[in-house]
């Protein structure tokens, strides 16, 4: 290495007398930098992208210490990222540290995208060290600073020497610690700068912590009508519509005539001459043409949704609407493919759209859920055979206009595959006791909720008769808040309580106690739900079904929201969007009823798990 140091010092002697480029470094770039892989080859041009501009310009402000940008994937993130590491080299050397998420990705970055670019950029290449002990695919000792290349899972290197630039990409995927450790290099440096590039990951997770606490800017965009309107809000996916054909309406995607067939095909061809982008002012609907997509772009003017953030934290966010490359009616496509997915209930392609299109992070998952088309699925003539061992009536009782029952008959397979035979709604108990005749329920399978009117419901438990193990032939049934149930080891949806129906009056401790199945209501939505998406033990619901559409309608009357909070617990909760959720609630019953008689396997419930429902 010695071997090399007279050259170098040279070298940084020559260059340390050329006059310093003023220029923002995006108007440097346009002269210097040159595309190595892109869509739009040759000389960089920032007018194909002008959203970078302004972040270009605080990165080369000494007032400014950190850029943070969450955004979609194929937007000229990392490009950005290449380019401000040329202009260090070139305008502002001093010792800098690129980290990607891991030591692989950033060895296959440094060799496929970085070395390339340095190789190409005039100003940088006259610098890069002939010897190769000095310009190694990791580090490159420039004669006037150190270039490294660093995954964000090697905890050693992070923990290195001082930095004053941190070029952090793909922030998403780095171990949890990484980011604020990496943070501690620049503390030295008066004048240091953190670019941060990202597509989001999970809601208040670190990166989205970091972009909360700054700017927080948008890309405001005109509206197009020719007619005149003044309106400049955020470019945002929810403005993206159609215009029906012939009422020339702003309707949903799958309200164009001919765009999805019978059997729920889509016919995208059919759908993208229809898709428009609709002001939220004067309603003008705006075609997917490039000459549009240019102006949305190159008219755009960013501003920050969080002005009171300090001064030297700036942060950005864009969706892939911005690149006009972008035709509107790809992300179309893929927006609805990934909503029959989620109807189906896999997630997966809808937080890819949702992170990596919309540049937004994922949230809670039924967020998109529009439909309950997943239910559908469950529709069944009971064909296939079935081996039943057990069946149960469950009672969910009602006061409201009258003391009346909702009820459900559900046969039991073993391991939990179920057929739900019957429902409907009686007037008495009487009535109750013939249905258990006529679909054959024996009484200690008859299972009725306690939540609301107990001592009620006690005495039809008493009158249910005395089976030979001693206890009463009906279960009382109550759903809960706790989230789980401690059995020794293991933690159950549900738990055996005893209760004196007579607590609390004279007749106290006369008569036999009954017991009652508590149960984890939360822990039971969360598995009637996974039935219902077809998730588990198969479920069947008859397609000849009295009531089938208002029976679906209550099963799916509860939504799941999952938030990761700051400390990264995950929070789920259950919300009620519909008021009926009666059969819901038999259904659940139904699941305790097969699980504490062993037809279900009982796993652990989730330890971290903080519900509310
Ligand atoms: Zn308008």
């Amino acid at each position: 290495m010695s071997a090399d140091r007279p050259n170098i010092i040279a070298r940084a002697a020559s260059l340390a007398w050329r006059p310093p480029d003023t220029r923002p470094p995006w108007k440097w770039a346009e002269e210097h930098y040159e595309v190595p892989v892109s869509n739009i080859p040759g000389k960089w041009r920032s007018e194909n992208s002008p959203w970078v501009r302004k972040l270009m310009e605080e990165f080369a402000d000494n007032s400014v210490r950190q850029i943070t940008v969450m955004c979609s994937a194929q937007s000229s993130k990392t490009e950005t990222g290449m380019i401000l590491a040329n202009w260090i080299v070139a305008e502002d050397p001093s010792p800098a540290m690129w980290i990607a998420a891991s030591d692989e990705e950033g060895l296959k970055f440094a060799n496929e995208r970085l070395m390339p670019a340095f190789h190409m950029c005039q100003p940088v290449k006259r610098q890069i060290p002939d010897s190769r002990t000095l310009a190694k695919s990791m580090e490159i000792y420039f004669p006037t600073m150190l270039f490294e290349i660093v995954g964000s899972n090697s905890k050693a290197k992070l923990q290195s020497r001082s930095r004053r630039y941190l070029l952090c990409d793909e922030v998403r995927n780095w171990p949890k610690w990484a980011l604020p450790m990496a943070k501690m290099r620049v503390r030295t440096w008066w004048n240091s700068r953190i670019l941060i590039l990202s597509t989001p990951g999970d809601e208040k997770d670190v990166l989205h912590n970091e972009w909360l606490a700054g700017s927080q800017e948008h890309w405001h965009v005109p509206c197009l009508n020719p007619a005149g309107c003044d309106y400049r809000g955020p470019l945002e996916w929810e403005n993206v519509r159609a215009e029906h054909p012939q009422t020339r309406k702003c309707v949903k995607f799958r309200d164009v005539p001919g765009v999805v067939d019978e059997d729920g095909r889509w016919d995208f061809d059919a759908l993208a001459p229809h898709i428009r982008y609709v002001c939220p002012r004067c309603g003008y609907m705006q075609r997917d043409e490039p000459q549009a997509r240019w102006r949305i772009m190159s008219e755009g003017v960013w501003v920050s949704h969080n002005p009171k953030a300090p001064k030297e934290l700036k942060s950005y966010t864009w969706n892939a609407l911005l690149p006009f490359w972008v035709k509107w009616r790809d992300l179309v496509q893929k927006y609805v493919m990934a909503q029959v997915d989620l109807d189906h209930g896999n997630h997966d392609p809808m937080k890819t759209f949702v992170t990596e299109s919309l540049g937004r992070p994922w949230e809670d998952r039924l967020r998109f859920a529009v439909s309950e088309g997943y239910i559908d699925d469950r529709v069944s003539d009971f064909t296939a055979p079935f081996n039943e061992v057990r069946r149960f009536l469950s009672i969910d009782v009602q006061g409201k206009g009258g003391r009346h029952f909702y009820w459900s008959v559900h046969a039991f397979a073993p391991g939990g595959a179920q057929r739900v035979l019957a429902w409907g709604k009686a007037w008495s108990v009487e009535e109750l006791r013939s249905l258990a005749a006529t679909y054959a329920v024996p009484a200690q399978n008859i299972v009725i909720d306690s939540g609301h009117w107990a001592s009620e419901v006690y005495g039809y438990v008493m009158e249910s008769g005395v089976l030979p193990d001693g206890n009463y032939a009906w279960k009382a049934m109550k759903g809960d808040k706790a989230p789980f149930y401690r059995l020794g080891e293991l933690r159950l949806p549900y738990t055996w309580t005893f209760v004196d129906p007579f607590l609390g009056t004279n007749q106290a401790n006369r008569v036999r106690p009954i017991r009652q199945l508590l149960f984890s209501k939360s822990s039971m939505l969360d598995r009637a739900e996974a039935c219902m998406r077809g998730i588990g033990p198969s479920l069947e619901l008859p397609n000849d079904g009295d009531m089938l559409h208002e029976y679906k309608m209550q099963l799916t009357a509860y939504e799941r929201m999952e938030r990761i909070k700051a400390n990264g617990v995950v929070e789920v909760e259950w919300t009620q969007k519909r008021p009926d959720d009666h059969w819901g609630s038999c259904f659940r019953q139904a699941l305790v009823a097969a699980m504490a008689t062993g037809l279900m396997d009982v796993v652990n419930e989730p330890q971290q798990n903080a519900i509310k429902s």
